[in-house]
């Protein structure tokens, strides 16, 4: 087809909704080898919705309220599933010393009382004798004052083109597909089976998302895609970040190189046959 220059290439690429914010980017696209993608936010829509309260020793709707106004100042996408099942009420405001942990959850200190609510890694650590819950989905455990009260299940769904999308940049040539998430393994698996993810690393915190990155980056030139909740220093880290316009956090857009303004990981493959089109125009 016909070649473009830098400046139209660009702008083909706004034209399929993807902002790249340099022509350099376009070069580098070409070199790709492997791309590694973000869970939460980015292969999947980042939209909890609450599936199940388990309750113990208390109603199901006191430990929803309970659990809304822990999560209420946090903006990870679990946080406010919680705050908006809770009601479109406005969440009184915990008073006390509030921590978010990266990949844990939410520790709330009160003084007289601890208000905890996260997952396994959070439990484990403040030693809660906690409930292990089955259900598919993330769990989000809340604790006072050492004494487990139940368990919130929170369900995401996989974006309706991720599958195709992952299809679509193999065929283009992309040698390797990895998903980095802080979600549980049992989770991530099923996930990465369902959209033909080649190899995926769960139960990550943030810096361990880094170092596979560096791990990625030994073996080729790498693109990371993600949402920036937790992932930004991952973006900036990449031969190219690539960021979601839609979902993404303003950190995200600002640590990227490129920008998908719809969200729609099938225009990563758009972007990469511009890019091939896309020639330096010798002067
Ligand atoms: P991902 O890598 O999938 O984007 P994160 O690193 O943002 O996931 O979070 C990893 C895990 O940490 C979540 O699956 C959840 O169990 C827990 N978590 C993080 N933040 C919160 C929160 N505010 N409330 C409850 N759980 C949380
Ligand atoms: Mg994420």
């Amino acid at each position: 087809s016909v070649p473009l220059g830098f400046f139209a290439g660009i702008g083909a690429a706004a034209q399929v909704g993807v902002l790249v914010k340099g022509s350099n980017y376009l070069e580098e696209l070409n070199t790709i080898d492997t791309v590694v993608f973000d869970k939460t936010g980015t292969i999947t829509k980042g939209e909890f919705g609450v599936s199940q309260i388990i309750a113990q020793g208390m109603a199901k709707e006191e430990l929803l309220a309970l659990a809304a106004r822990i999560e209420a100042k946090s903006n990870h996408p679990i946080a406010k599933s919680i705050v908006s099942a809770y009601g479109n009420l406005k969440v009184e405001e915990i008073i006390g010393e509030y921590k978010e942990i990266s990949g844990e959850g939410i520790v709330v200190n009160q003084g007289d009382s601890v208000l905890l609510a996260g997952n396994e890694k959070l439990m484990a650590h403040y030693q809660i004798d906690y409930k292990q819950e089955e259900e598919i989905g993330s769990h989000v455990y809340v604790a006072r004052d050492g004494q487990y009260l139940g368990c919130i299940v929170v369900a995401d769904q996989i974006k309706a083109d991720s599958k195709a999308a992952i299809a679509k940049l193999k065929a283009g040539g992309i040698k390797k597909v990895i998903m980095l998430t802080g979600d549980k393994k049992e989770n991530a698996y099923k996930i990465g089976n369902e959209v033909g993810i080649d190899t995926v690393h769960a139960e990550l915190l943030p810096q361990d998302k880094v170092t596979k990155l560096e791990e990625a980056l030994k073996g080729g030139k790498v693109t990371f895609v993600g949402d920036g909740i937790n992932d930004a220093p991952v973006l900036a880290r990449a031969d190219v970040g690539i960021a979601m316009g839609g979902v993404g956090s303003d950190a995200a857009i600002e640590a990227s190189d490129i920008v998908l303004m719809t969200d729609e990981l099938s225009s990563i493959a758009d972007v990469m046959s511009i890019a091939k089109r896309t020639r330096k125009i010798v002067t």
